[in-house]
Formats: C-alpha cells, structure tokens, sequence
C-alpha cells in the first residue's frame, strides 16, 4: 500500500485529508455560550460528522474534535479534547481544551461531577443538576451506569435512559 494510501486509511490521523469545514458549520447553533451540535450523536453524546474521502469511502468525525482542528489547525491526536463547558455536544472552540486521559478524569473531580450519594433509594428525586451531572460523568469521564446508579441512589436502568435521552429530555 502506498504511504498516501496508508495515511487515509487511519483518517483521523492522516495530515492530506479534507475537512468537512462547510458540513460541519451546517449542524452548529452558535448560542451566546455555548454552540451546540444538531446531530446526529454517538451513543455518549458526542457530535458525531460523517464525510466522504477524496480516495473514496467515508471518515467519521467526532464533532467536537473536528471543531478543535478546524479551529487551532492542529489534529489533538491522541489527546482528549475536553469540555470546560460540561456540554458534550458544545463545539465552540472556545469552550475546548486538550488534556490526556488523567487530566479529563481531574477535571471530572474538580468541577465536582463526581458526586457521591446516598444509595439504595430507587426513587431518589434527582434535580436537573443530578442529570447533567450523571450525563456528563458518562460522556466525559466514562463513569459507567452502574457506578453513577450508585453514586446517585438510583437504579441502573434509570441512568440509562438518561444518557440516552428517553428521558429528561429537555435538559
Ligand atoms: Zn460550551
């Protein structure tokens, strides 16, 4: 395989590959703070952009990541790009910032998403900050349904209909 061809296959990474510059503009809702992504998503809440290849097939974009290298000119890479917002779906660049895989989960802590509770009580009443809270420890720092259904004394099947939006759906 030639080195070009090499390069589009891992897509993400290759430095020659187009940018869906105007596809990606069509689906952000610039709002006063925060500029929000109109779909589609990936299962935890990230934008997700699809676009064709010069070389042919499709690559797949995670939105936020997209706007970081339209933004900066530079490809994170392996680095995480992090949300000071706590908005998964938030592409303003601004609102953007690189880190590894422990300086995410840090920051997790230190905006004190992580949130023990009392367990054990399946109707806990959660406030609209426990949604964001649990949507926001899924998506960004990878705590799993199960963790979050104990540290916010609800049961799990309640956390997964959260993340996936079923419910509470207008936060
Ligand atoms: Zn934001």
């Amino acid at each position: 395989m030639s080195r070009r061809g090499r390069q589009l296959k891992v897509g993400l990474l290759a430095t020659d590959i187009d940018l869906p510059v105007e596809s990606f503009w069509s689906r952000v809702e610039k709002g006063a703070s925060c500029w929000l992504w109109s779909g589609p998503f990936d299962w935890d809440g990230y934008g997700l952009l699809s676009s064709p290849r010069s070389a042919g097939g499709r690559t797949s974009w995670r939105a936020h990541r997209l706007s970081w290298r339209i933004a900066y000119g530079s490809d994170p890479g392996k680095m995480y790009v992090c949300h000071r917002c706590d908005t998964p779906a938030c592409v303003n660049p601004e609102h953007l910032f690189l880190g590894d895989a422990k300086a995410n989960f840090h920051d997790c802590l230190n905006k004190g998403r992580y949130s023990p509770k009392g367990s054990g009580n399946a109707a806990a009443k959660l406030t609209v900050q426990d949604v964001r809270d649990i949507r926001a420890n899924h998506a960004l720092c990878r705590v799993s349904q199960e963790e979050l259904a104990i540290r916010f004394g609800v049961v799990q099947p309640l956390v997964s209909k959260i993340v996936r939006r079923k419910i509470w759906t207008h936060i």
